[in-house]
């Protein structure tokens, strides 16, 4: 499903009949009585002072009042990866308002034929009480887990590895036709190198995990581990919660004869740029430290300014300034310049077989073509990054060339050969 347009957005913001009298209702000032006020703005007024107008936008706080066109669509792309209700619910309310969202949500899943196949509608699932603390910031202590095998996938996705994080609830996921400590260490790796070394790894008890080369990964890193009782492997209810929805997403792919590793990405993305149940805030946010733009973004985000966006952008202002310096200064030194008159080759710009020569035979500058290019005497006009001069520029050829330069009357471009003289003093003495 594609995202909505902006200027779709736009335009049903300004022809929606009950956006535009809410608009100019907050203009205008709002009645003392709800009774004095139009039945469709009704469901505003308990919550009008949290309305603002930005240019044809109407706002709740941060969030934008959608027009009635829009809605359903808006719906649909929230719900697009088949999240429960309380995930869709909560993906919309980050961004979106209108009365009686909720229930529409509501009402869009019960009847979405694939979420019923699924059974996601017929009951909630009880989330499993959370014994674990949060840590004290992100990336700090991750989950690692096997999920699967699949017998339904292709072979080379038998088996799903995730790992998630206690603190943004930020997961990754890797497929593997197995699960051995080499798929595991395979997997870790990839991860570190983007999101540097934990300090605490959770696993259970499998072989994967028990393993001397497991345990001397996680040694070499400065990497504890830590094992979740075999006799109560639902210790993290959050990431329970994350390998039911990801078992979900993958029968749903299955269903719909989609290719899973697209789908279980397209999943992910919208994972994680959704609130999470515990912490209210997505992983995203809580990871990067800004929000996500995902398909359900039509306005650009507002920017998000890092503290230390100072120390970079002084930073990048001062490399620019330094390379431009650099280059400007290596141009000026290696500008070409040829003079009419002047003999050069051209290199052959197109492939040269090995033993053949690189350039043509001599051919003569004819006259300067804006600031770098040049006719020259077989009627072409070339670059001069393609032409070489024949010889060095002896004092007498510069002359000449200088001489024919003039006469055509192009202001001279070239500063000419210095003139050595020798020191007055030789003529006091017998030089050899
Ligand atoms: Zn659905």
């Amino acid at each position: 499903m594609s995202s909505l347009p902006v200027a779709d957005f736009d335009s049903a913001c300004s022809t929606c009949p009950e956006l535009v009298a809410l608009h100019s209702q907050i203009q205008n000032g709002w009645p003392s009585s709800i009774k004095a006020l139009d039945v469709t703005l009704a469901p505003y007024y308990k919550i009008r002072n949290e309305l603002a107008t930005l240019s044809d936008y109407v706002l709740r706080g941060s969030r934008l009042i959608a027009p009635l066109s829009v809605r359903p669509k808006l719906i649909a792309l929230a719900h697009e990866s088949h999240q429960g209700i309380v995930r869709t619910k909560q993906r919309l309310r980050d961004l979106y308002w209108w009365p009686k969202m909720d229930s529409q949500v509501q009402s869009a899943i019960t009847s979405c034929l694939l979420c019923q196949s699924n059974d996601k509608t017929a009951h909630t699932n009880p989330a499993p009480l959370q014994p674990v603390p949060l840590p004290d910031g992100p990336w700090k202590k991750l989950g690692l887990d096997i999920v699967g095998p699949f017998d339904t996938a292709i072979p080379a996705c038998r088996y799903v590895i995730t790992l998630t994080d206690y603190y943004s609830k930020w997961p990754e996921l890797a497929f593997s036709p197995s699960a051995t400590t080499d798929d595991v260490i395979q997997f870790l790796s990839s991860v570190f190198s983007r999101h540097g070394n934990p300090e605490n790894i959770v696993t259970d008890n499998g072989t994967q995990f028990t393993s001397v080369m497991f345990t001397s990964f996680l040694q070499n890193r400065g990497i504890s581990h830590s094992r979740t009782s075999v006799y109560y492997p639902a210790a993290n209810g959050a990431i329970e919660r994350f390998h039911r929805a990801l078992r979900t997403c993958i029968q749903t792919a299955i269903q719909q004869s989609k290719p899973w590793k697209a789908t279980v990405l397209d999943w992910l993305q919208v994972y994680r740029a959704t609130p999470h149940a515990t912490t209210s805030l997505t992983p995203y946010e809580l990871l990067y430290g800004r929000k996500m733009r995902t398909k359900l973004d039509v306005l650009p985000l507002p920017p998000a300014v890092s503290p230390l966006d100072d120390v970079a952008r002084h930073s990048v202002q001062k490399y620019q300034l330094k390379m431009q310096r650099y280059t400007d200064g290596r141009r000026h030194a290696r500008k070409p310049s040829f003079l009419p008159g002047e003999s050069v080759r051209i290199r052959k710009p197109h492939y040269v077989p090995k033993g053949h020569p690189r350039f043509t035979p001599p051919v003569t500058v004819t006259k300067a073509k804006g600031s770098n290019a040049f006719l020259l005497s077989d009627g072409k006009i070339w670059n001069a990054t393609h032409l070489a001069r024949c010889c060095p520029v002896t004092e007498k050829n510069a002359y000449t060339a200088r001489l024919h330069h003039t006469q055509i009357g192009l202001p001279t471009a070239r500063r000419l050969p210095r003139v050595k003289y020798k020191p007055r003093w030789h003529k006091d003495y017998i030089v050899p």
